[in-house]
C-alpha cells in the first residue's frame, strides 16, 4: 500500500502535521504551566508579605516574646479554602505557633507531614525557598486524589536575625487541570488537524497520480500496439505540461510509425514483386525473410528452415560458414535445373553496428547465359565453316603454284573446288550477313500481298533444273489462285527456297517432292514434303538452331551451310508465322509453314 505515492505523500503530511503539532502542543503546554507556576508563586509570595506588613507583631516584635499575641492576630487572617499558613518560631525546635491547622500547633515543624522539610530546611540559611508539586517530597504514587500544593517557606527577619517563618501552602491542582485541559485541547487539535492532513493529502495527491495513472494506463494500452491515446490536460502546471507532452509525443510517434509503416510495405511490395530472388538470413543460419522469387528459386515450403539446410543440396559452396570466410561478400553462379542465376550476397549490420546477417540476392540470368553461351558455340562455328573451305582452296591453290598448273585438266578440276568452295564461303557469309542483319533488326521488311500459288509456282520453277539432275518429281498442288499472304516477297521467296531446296537436297535420287498450301481457320498452311532421308525424332526440335545439322559431311557436301531452316525460321516469326517439322527418318520430311491469310 505504501508503495503508491499517494500513500507516501499522505504518510509525509501526517507525519509532518503530527510532529509539528506535537512540538508546539509541548511546548505551549509546558509554557503554560510554567507561566501559572510563576504566577502563583508570586502571588504567594505577596501573600506573605501582605500578612507581614499588615500585622503589627509579625512586623516589629520578637515572636518568641508575643505568641499569644501572634496567635491572636493570625485568627483574624482570613484564610482562603486552597491555602494553609503556619507561623513557626525560630528556636530550637522550630516551634508551630499559629497555623491555619489547629492540630499542628506547638508541633516542631521538623516532625508534621505539613511541612515541606526540604525545602524548609534550606530556609533556615536566610532566603525564601518554594517548591513546585508534584516533586519527589511530595508525590505520593497512584493517590490521584492527593492535592498538589505549592509550598513556601519564607523567613522574616529582624536586625538581621530570623525571628520566625512564615510557611504557606497553596493548592495549584487549578493549574494542572488547566494543563491537561489545554493538552486536551491540542490533542483535539492535532487528531482533527491530521483528520484534515489525510482528507487533503488524499486530495492533492489524486490530482497528481490521478494524471500519472492515467499516462501509466495510456502509455500500456499503447505498448500493446493501440496508439490511439491523449490524454486529458486539465492544468497547465507540471503534469499539465507532461501530459501536453505525452500528447505531443503520441502524434510524433503515430507519424514516424506511419511513415516507417509507408516504407515497409513499399519496401515487402517491392520485394514481392520484383523479378529477383531477395533472401535475408541472420548470423545463426536462420532465414529471416524470403520474396516469392526466392521461395521458389529454393523450394522454400512455409515452415521455418535453415538456411545451410536450403542451399547445401543446390549449392555446397554457398553455406554460410564458406560466405563467412569471404566477409559475406560476394559473387556466385547457381545453375539449377535449366535455369542459371547470378548471387550477390552482402552482409548487413545490426543495432550495435555489428554483422546482423547477410541479404542475398538471386538474378535470373538464363537467357544472358543461354546467349553468351550461344555467341561462344556461333563463332567456334563460323570458325570452323570457314576454316574447311579456307583450307581446301589453300592447299589446292599451293598444289597449283608447286606445278600443278601445268597440267590443264588437273589445274581446271582443282580451279573449279576452288570456285565452289569459294561460292560455299560466299554463300556462308551471306547467309551470316542476313542472320546478323535480322538480329539487329536492321532488315526493313517490305510487307505486300502476295499470292502464294503464284509464290510457289516460281519457287517450283527456280528448283526445277536442281530436281531434274537428280530425277526428282516435283509435284505442284492445285492451288487455288485466291490464297494470299502479307509478306515481305524477297523473305518470303527465301523460306520457300531453302525449305523446298533442303527437300531437293536431302531427297535421293528418282525421289519426290510435293508443294501444296490450303486454308485452315484463316490460316494458310503451305507444305513442302519430300520422301527423302528424313530426320530422326531427337534432331527434329534442334534443325532450326543455327549451324545445326543431322549429317555434317552429308550436308557439306550437298553445299548446304547449316544455316536455311534458321534464317526461314527468323523471317517467319518476322511476319507472325511459324514452321512445323513432321518427319521419319528414311522415309521423308514434311515442313509446314502456317501464315495468317491476307485477304
Ligand atoms: P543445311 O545448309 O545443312 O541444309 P539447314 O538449316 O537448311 O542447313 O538444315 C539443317 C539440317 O536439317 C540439315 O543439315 C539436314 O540435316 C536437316 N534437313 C533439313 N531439311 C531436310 C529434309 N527435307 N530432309 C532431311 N533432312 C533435312
Amino acid at each position: 500500500m505504501f508503495k503508491s505515492i499517494k500513500w507516501k505523500f499522505i504518510l509525509i503530511y501526517f507525519l509532518l502535521v503530527f510532529l509539528s503539532m506535537s512540538i508546539v502542543g509541548i511546548y505551549i503546554v509546558h509554557q503554560l504551566e510554567d507561566i501559572q507556576l510563576e504566577m502563583s508563586r508570586k502571588n504567594m509570595e505577596k501573600r506573605i508579605q501582605s500578612i507581614i506588613y499588615s500585622s503589627e507583631v509579625l512586623k516589629t516584635k520578637e515572636w518568641s516574646e508575643n505568641v499569644d499575641e501572634i496567635q491572636e492576630n493570625f485568627r483574624s487572617i482570613q484564610i482562603s479554602y486552597n491555602e494553609n499558613l503556619y507561623v513557626i518560631l525560630n528556636d530550637e525546635q522550630k516551634t508551630i505557633i499559629a497555623g491555619s491547622v489547629e492540630d499542628i500547633i506547638g508541633q516542631s515543624a521538623f516532625n508534621t507531614t505539613s511541612i515541606n522539610n526540604y525545602i524548609f530546611i534550606k530556609s533556615l540559611t536566610g532566603t525564601a525557598q518554594y517548591t513546585v508539586p508534584p516533586n519527589q517530597y511530595e508525590e505520593i504514587e497512584g493517590d490521584t486524589e492527593t492535592p498538589i500544593f505549592y509550598h513556601m517557606s519564607y523567613p522574616v527577619k529582624m536586625d538581621g536575625n530570623i525571628k520566625g517563618y512564615i510557611y504557606i501552602t497553596n493548592n495549584i491542582e487549578y493549574i494542572y487541570d488547566t494543563v491537561n485541559k489545554s493538552m486536551e485541547i491540542m490533542t483535539q487539535a492535532t487528531i482533527i488537524a491530521l483528520t484534515i492532513t489525510i482528507f487533503l493529502g488524499l486530495i492533492l495527491s489524486s490530482s497528481i497520480t490521478g494524471p500519472i495513472k492515467e499516462l501509466t494506463f495510456k502509455a500500456k494500452q499503447m505498448s500493446q500496439g493501440d496508439f490511439d491515446q491523449k490524454v486529458n490536460v486539465k492544468s497547465n502546471d507540471e503534469i499539465g505540461q507532461l501530459g501536453s507532452m505525452f500528447n505531443f509525443l503520441i502524434d510524433e510517434l503515430k507519424n514516424s510509425i506511419s511513415s516507417l509503416q509507408q516504407e515497409k510495405s513499399k519496401m515487402e511490395t517491392t520485394f514481392k514483386y520484383m523479378a529477383d530472388g531477395v533472401l535475408t538470413v541472420d548470423i545463426n543460419g536462420n532465414i529471416i525473410h524470403a520474396n516469392p522469387v526466392a521461395k521458389n528459386i529454393l523450394l522454400l515450403s512455409e515452415t521455418e528452415e535453415k538456411y545451410d539446410d536450403v542451399v547445401k543440396n543446390i549449392k555446397g559452396d554457398m553455406v554460410l560458414s564458406n560466405l563467412k570466410d569471404k566477409s559475406y561478400h560476394g559473387t556466385e553462379i547457381l545453375e539449377k535445373g535449366r535455369e542459371t542465376y547470378n548471387v550477390d550476397y552482402a552482409p548487413f549490420m545490426n543495432n550495435q553496428n555489428e554483422i546482423g546477417g547477410v541479404i542475398i540476392v538471386f538474378k535470373d540470368i538464363t537467357e544472358q547465359y543461354k546467349i553468351d553461351k550461344l555467341q561462344r558455340e556461333f563463332v567456334a562455328n563460323v570458325s570452323h565453316e570457314l576454316k574447311t573451305p579456307i583450307t581446301t582452296i589453300k592447299s589446292y591453290a599451293e598444289t597449283l603454284l608447286d606445278g600443278a598448273l601445268e597440267e590443264k585438266q588437273i589445274a581446271e578440276d582443282f580451279l573449279n573446288v576452288i570456285n565452289s568452295e569459294s561460292d560455299r564461303m560466299s554463300r556462308l557469309v551471306s547467309d551470316l550477313l542476313r542472320l546478323s542483319r535480322m538480329d539487329y533488326e536492321q532488315t526493313k521488311w517490305k510487307k505486300e500481298k502476295i499470292n502464294v500459288g503464284e509464290m510457289l509456282g516460281q519457287v517450283a520453277k527456280k528448283l526445277h533444273i536442281q530436281a531434274k539432275n537428280k530425277n526428282i518429281k516435283m509435284h505442284l498442288g492445285n492451288i487455288q489462285d485466291d490464297i494470299f499472304v502479307l509478306f515481305d516477297r524477297d523473305g518470303f521467296e527465301q523460306i520457300l527456297l531453302n525449305i523446298a531446296g533442303n527437300a531437293v537436297k536431302y531427297t535421293p535420287e528418282k525421289g519426290n517432292v510435293w508443294i501444296d498450301a490450303f486454308r485452315d481457320n484463316n490460316k494458310i498452311n503451305i507444305s513442302i514434303k519430300d520422301d527423302g532421308i528424313g530426320i530422326p525424332k531427337e534432331d527434329q526440335l534442334r534443325v532450326f538452331e543455327r549451324f545445326y545439322r543431322v549429317d555434317k559431311a552429308r550436308s557439306r557436301e550437298l553445299g548446304g551451310t547449316g544455316l536455311g531452316l534458321s534464317i526461314a525460321k527468323q523471317i517467319a516469326e518476322a511476319h507472325n508465322s511459324k514452321l512445323t517439322v513432321n518427319s521419319e527418318a528414311k522415309k521423308g520430311t514434311e515442313i509446314i509453314i502456317t501464315i495468317p491469310e491476307h485477304s
